[in-house]
């Protein structure tokens, strides 16, 4: 059986990552699997465990490092963010194509381990655009929201250790975009 492919959005935070990544996987069309997060950060009213991430104590995510557990991990503004390794494999070989929605550090990572993937990176039309959404989405205190933007200004340098950059101006055509390239990705590896 052919291996599925692995998809890889990224990009700085702020620049709607999991708005388009939901966006994507409310189209008719999309048959491809998403990759739950594991996280050591506090769940946003209305998140749910098992569904938005895997909410679990800083301890246990230790552990599952140290039990090899953890496809990639980053620590970002705080908090654990990973990977649990064995639902990408088993994806993958059952023939199941996977997103991953990540930060910078964890896709690189992810990258030198399995460099035959698509990495997509999400960009901003540019800084100002991103600071206004952080502060607009109201998730959390000024000091976070000038981390992460500080953390985007180096994020955006990264942007040529991918595949692809997808400016993200409009929900709808980002998607699109994604869409379009995941159908690439497949024709490359012979897959359609
Ligand atoms: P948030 O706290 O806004 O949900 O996520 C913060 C950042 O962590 C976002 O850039 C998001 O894409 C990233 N992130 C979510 N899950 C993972 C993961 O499994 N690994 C890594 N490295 N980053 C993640």
């Amino acid at each position: 059986m052919k291996r599925g492919v692995l998809i890889v959005l990224s990009g700085p935070s702020g620049v709607g990552k999991g708005t388009v990544r939901k966006a994507l996987f409310e189209e008719p069309d999309v048959d491809f699997q998403y990759s739950i997060s594991m996280t050591t950060r506090h769940p946003r009213d209305g998140e749910v465990d098992g569904e938005d991430y895997f909410f679990v104590t800083r301890d246990e995510f230790e552990q599952k490092i140290q039990d090899g557990e953890m496809l990639e991990y980053a620590e970002y503004v705080g908090n654990y963010y990973g990977t649990p390794k064995s639902f990408i494999d088993d994806s993958l070989a059952a023939g199941k194509d996977v997103l991953l929605e990540i930060e910078v550090q964890g896709a690189l990572q992810v990258k030198e381990k399995m460099p035959e993937g698509a990495y997509i990176f999400l960009t901003p039309p540019d800084l100002q655009a991103l600071k206004e959404r952080l502060i607009m989405r109201g998730t959390e205190q000024p000091e976070v929201i000038e981390r992460r933007v500080h953390a985007a200004t180096k994020e955006i340098q990264m942007m040529a250790n991918y595949d692809y950059a997808v400016v993200n101006d409009e929900v709808p055509l980002a998607v699109q975009r994604i869409k379009d390239i995941i159908k690439v990705e497949r024709l490359r590896v012979n897959r359609v």
